[in-house]
């Protein structure tokens, strides 16, 4: 047989071959086509090896024939390559639908809801109850923010009591040490009637059984006209016994902020004794929860608001604090270590 005639009856085999890949429509198919036509032992491979050996006056007409054959053939299989990835996700479509109706049979172990993101979650949503909105602002912040506008200036001794950490080679920066920049500058940005909540992650360099470097604070505030101490009280009053229980005692302690004036701490009843003095609240009956008091004027001034027009309080505490008193925890490192053991006896869904 001459190598034309040759490379015509492969030509012929292939389309048949060709033919019965298109119709047996596997990726499988496609390389076994390849390997049995340009594969080491293909059919192609040793029409062209006949060629190399070919007489020098046959070899321009059937090295015409041959390649005609091998462009055809290398061609055919690229476009069958191409189709085979289609019909690759056609069977990944078509499989057997996942019915989502069988029971589960192995035990897979589901996350819970962190105890400090569920105290949040929880005291949010008895401040919206009571009309506060949440704003949010930046944990890394001018001095201004998070000190100068609240009254405590350069120099005075409060700095010295919030252990801060300063940013290096920036002018006047800083972590947060308290959520009450957020305070500052909502009220730059907004004008009153403003009723805020404020939940964040503050920064101060302190680390023992009830202090963390980082830890996280609530920053509540109302501004209007004609605000008094008595919606202080009342408002704190109202959110710890929604925390705590109706049942429970609250108080109010007088006590010094700079950007307060009057300033307080506010306490709960010791839900472990009922106020008679146990371990918990180290024999006072009460838990200290956080610090409030009515908006000093000089705060007012900083963010350009009419202090003889408008009042308003601001309260500060800690979440991971009520947490810890909420679900009985010694040590609140606890709370950020991510111990699986630990975190998994709390609940999956927050109510
Ligand atoms: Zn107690």
């Amino acid at each position: 047989m001459s190598l034309l005639e040759k490379s015509e009856l492969i030509k012929k085999e292939f389309e048949t071959d060709h033919l019965a890949a298109i119709d047996a429509a596997k990726p499988e198919a496609v390389e076994t086509l390849r390997l049995a036509y340009l594969g080491r032992k293909g059919k192609l491979t040793a029409l062209m090896e006949d060629l190399r050996n070919a007489s020098k006056e046959d070899r321009p007409a059937a090295g015409k024939a041959v390649n005609l054959v091998r462009h055809h053939i290398e061609a055919a299989i690229d476009e069958l390559k191409s189709m085979a990835r289609s019909w690759e996700l056609a069977a990944i479509v078509n499989r057997a639908p996942i019915d989502i109706t069988l029971p589960v049979t192995e035990d897979r172990s589901v996350g819970s809801i962190h105890p400090v993101s569920l105290m949040r979650q929880q005291l949010i949503k008895i401040f919206r109850t009571l009309g506060f909105t949440v704003v949010d602002g930046p944990e890394i912040d001018f001095d201004f923010f998070n000190f100068s506008a609240l009254n405590i200036p350069d120099n005075h001794p409060a700095r010295d009591m919030q252990d801060t950490f300063y940013i290096d080679g920036a002018e006047k920066m800083l972590l947060r040490t308290q959520t009450s920049n957020i305070q500052i500058h909502t009220m730059m940005n907004e004008k009153p009637p403003l009723r805020v909540i404020a939940p964040g992650r503050v920064f101060r360099c302190d680390s023992d059984m009830t202090h963390t470097p980082m830890f996280h604070q609530i920053e509540g505030f109302v501004v209007d006209e004609n605000i008094t101490f008595a919606h202080m009280k009342g408002t704190i009053d109202t959110f710890l016994k929604a925390i705590f229980g109706s049942t429970l005692k609250t108080r109010l302690r007088p006590s010094f902020f700079p950007f307060v004036e009057p300033g307080a701490e506010f306490d709960v009843e010791c839900g472990v004794c009922k106020g008679k003095g146990c371990r918990t609240c180290k024999d006072t009956g009460w838990i200290e929860i956080g610090g409030c008091g009515m908006i000093h004027p000089n705060v007012f001034e900083a963010v350009g608001y009419d202090s003889s027009r408008y009042s308003g309080f601001a309260f500060g505490f800690g979440i991971d604090r009520i947490a810890m008193n909420r679900f009985a925890l010694p040590d609140l490192r606890q709370l950020f270590e991510g111990d699986y053991e630990f975190l998994g006896n709390f609940p999956i869904h927050s109510n």
